[in-house]
């Protein structure tokens, strides 16, 4: 029989076709996105019991799920603050109680001292020794074999309505289907599956289900079990392969080519007070290399904060706008746009470029002459917010387009902005830039569409920020130390964190620690600014803090991004414990930017958690930007650490970047080897991301 026949015919055979399943279960079984037999096959247990053995009761732990069996010793109603039934039986190892809240008078009458019960539980600690509540039992009688089990018991993700042995007997109806037709289609080139020693996904869909007693309940357990690597195997390499494809499909199209040598950018370079770092030189020749190519960019620079990234776009654009294109330079946030509006004008109206501005906030006539300007090509770069996506925007000839901070932006916006532009039915070049450095496996995996290059160097002179934790009982002193730093001349950041994701709520708080310590201090000039305040009225404060005119600024997190005064040398961040560390880092990227030393109070309230102690002091151990968002992606995963969360781009069903991330150089390179292979590219691509896989085509 034709494979592939065979494949098709396990995802169309709807669950309908099994025993006793009616329109009411399937209905129920759609919402676990169980359609299909093959749906039924990769619905993965959680867990595994182990029914296949009795336990002795003397080596019970507490937590395990064992079946034990012995004597009912004696069983009392005990009138505590519940009323119960306590039974307590024993075996040649030990003894343990079973308690029962609910019971009949039936069961209290059937449990007599002397018989012998076999029970399934959870052992917990109980006043007397271990406790079993509720247990499952049944009378053991001399008649009877002893019917274990023959394999571990699966425990399934599940949902209201649909009980664990329903739930069992459907998949091992299709666990039976799938043997009779010979197993589900293997897609891997078998040089590949013994290269990496991987079982056939038969096996190990088959094993998954239905472990042998033997089998390692703690591997398995662990999700390290070679069965359950498999099959990450596979799904990582279906989402790699699907990236390569986007990828693929986007080098098709043309670009406009940008001739590398431009007068624009030398006379940039000269006026600059500084020289490149080696990092900088290194990652703009790459990506003006890029630029110079008839296939569009996407290229990712990765780098951490302070490294100079914005110098590095800076030249990019010199590079589109100096061979007769325009440039769009797109940020997450209003006051991060608004920083980059600042250096670039700065930088590129002396050369006689016209900067233009798009957010939401523009609006009436002057944003009607902003899109005339832009769409008449009278603007050559034009920096913005999302508000640069609306459909009413139009460019003559967008060549170039600048992402900062692309993980806040989802993959389908990043998709989504290659259609605003192109000159001549191409696309335009992207230069991503994220600050929060990405560890490497992720990068390799999430972004595999993406060239990358890392500015791996920060510019001479930067201290490195001294970070402390000081529990918020000691306010009296963080304060003190702010008067002591503003009165030597130098100045201090206070920032305002909240909980709720608020940003109303953050704007009070920072309002109130504003007034309070105002009244405090009242020898130091303390200025406000939060996410609430007009755009010009941010500026007009944030202005007044780079000249001095503030000795502390409190702020709630919008300053994260973008603000540089090298005078201010102190940070003090109010429950750093609620932020992410890559947050935390960037905010602490705000000091350290002089030659003073610098110094970050992490005022946290007490008492913190052990994982929030554990966060923090990594915060005080390290200023390397790749090594805090390691440990973020240990301590929040993946989707937190890129922000794609909601997109469903990150969502995998078996495997764990985290815990297989020494899978994805295998991947990687299984995935070149697959790409002599379409055919099997595809039906992977289509088994693992099915209809999740709208994304590729955005
Ligand atoms: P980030 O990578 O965090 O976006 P920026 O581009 O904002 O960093 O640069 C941080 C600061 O360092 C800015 O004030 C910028 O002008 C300055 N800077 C950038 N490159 C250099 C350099 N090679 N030498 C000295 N200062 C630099
Ligand atoms: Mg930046």
């Amino acid at each position: 029989m034709n494979t592939s026949v065979q494949l098709r015919s396990l995802d169309q055979i709807p669950v309908t076709r099994l025993k006793g399943v009616g329109a009411a279960l399937a209905q129920k079984l759609e919402k676990l996105g169980l359609e299909n037999l093959q749906d039924l096959l990769f619905h993965l247990p959680l867990r595994y019991q182990d029914r296949t053995r009795i336990k002795p009761m003397g080596e019970l732990r507490p937590g395990d799920q064992v079946v034990i069996q012995g004597w009912v010793q004696s069983c009392d109603l005990v009138m505590g603050r519940r009323r119960s039934l306590r039974c307590r039986i024993k075996d040649q190892s030990g003894a343990v109680t079973l308690r029962f809240f609910h019971f009949s008078a039936a069961q209290k009458n059937s449990l007599q001292p002397g018989i012998e019960l076999r029970c399934f539980g959870e052992a917990r600690v109980g006043s007397n020794g271990l406790e079993f509540y509720h247990p499952e039992y049944r009378q053991v009688t001399d008649q009877q074999a002893p019917a274990d089990e023959e394999s571990l018991t699966p425990i399934y993700p599940s949902t209201e309505g649909i009980t664990q042995p329903r739930i069992r007997s459907l998949c091992s109806q299709a666990l039976e289907i799938l043997e009779r037709q010979g197993g589900v289609t293997e897609w891997l080139p078998s040089s590949l599956l013994q290269r990496h020693q991987l079982m056939s996904l038969s096996q190990a869909i088959t094993y998954l289900h239905q472990p042998p007693v033997d089998a390692d309940l703690h591997q398995l357990s662990e999700e390290r079990h070679p069965a359950q690597r498999r099959l990450a195997f596979e799904e990582l390499l279906a989402h790699h392969l699907s990236l390569l494809r986007l990828r693929q499909q986007h080098q098709k199209h043309g670009a406009p080519v940008m001739a590398e040598h431009c007068p624009l950018k030398e006379q940039f370079l000269q006026q600059l007070p500084f020289s490149l770092t080696g990092a900088q030189q290194r990652v703009a020749v790459e990506v003006s290399e890029d630029l110079a190519k008839p296939a569009p960019m996407l290229r990712l620079v990765q780098g951490d904060v302070g490294s100079g990234k914005t110098v590095v776009a800076a030249l990019a654009t010199l590079q589109a706008i100096g061979n007769g294109f325009q440039a769009a330079v797109m940020a997450p946030t209003e006051i991060l746009a608004e920083q980059h509006l600042l250096n670039f004008s700065g930088w590129l109206e002396p050369l006689g470029i016209k900067v233009d501005w798009l957010a939401g906030k523009l609006k009436g006539k002057k944003r009607a002459e902003a899109l005339e300007r832009m769409a008449s090509g009278e603007s050559q770069i034009i920096i913005g917010t999302h508000a640069l996506f609306q459909d009413d925007v139009q460019f003559s000839r967008l060549g170039l387009v600048v992402v900062d901070e692309q993980h806040r932006f989802g993959v389908h916006q990043r998709l989504a902005l290659r259609e605003k532009g192109g000159v001549d039915g191409g696309l335009p070049h992207q230069l991503i830039m994220t600050a929060t450095p990405i560890p490497r496996t992720l990068t390799m995996s999430v972004y595999a569409d993406l060239d990358c290059s890392i500015i791996d160097e920060l510019p001479a002179g930067r201290t490195p920020v001294n970070t402390v934790l000081i529990s918020d009982q000691r306010r009296d002193q963080v304060v003190e130390r702010v008067r002591v730093a503003c009165s030597e001349g130098r100045q201090a950041y206070w920032v305002c964190t909240l909980i709720e994701e608020s940003e109303a709520l953050e704007c009070q708080a920072a309002e109130a620690t504003a007034e309070d310590l105002t009244v405090l201090l009242p020898e130091l000039r303390v200025g406000l600014v939060h996410g609430r305040m007009k755009a010009a009225e941010k500026a007009e404060v944030m202005a007044a803090f780079k000249a001095h005119e503030l000795d502390l600024l409190v702020a709630t997190t919008v300053i994260e991004v973008g603000v540089d005064v090298p005078n201010a040398s102190l940070m003090i961040i109010e429950n750093p414990e609620r932020l992410g560390l890559a947050q935390l880092h960037q905010l602490r990227g705000r000091v350290g930017r002089g030659t003073v030393a610098s110094h970050c109070v992490l005022m946290y309230h007490a008492p913190l958690s052990q994982l929030g102690r554990e966060r923090l002091r990594v915060m005080r151990e390290t200023n390397d930007g790749f090594k805090i968002a390691e440990k973020d992606l240990q301590i929040r995963g993946p989707g937190e650490v890129l922000g794609t969360r909601q997109t469903g781009v990150m969502q995998f069903r078996v495997a764990d970047l985290e815990r297989d991330a020494d899978l994805l150089v295998q991947v990687k390179e299984a995935a070149g080897q697959m790409q002599s292979l379409p055919e099997s590219t595809e039906a992977i691509i289509r088994r693992w991301l099915g209809r999740g896989e709208s994304y590729a085509n955005v």
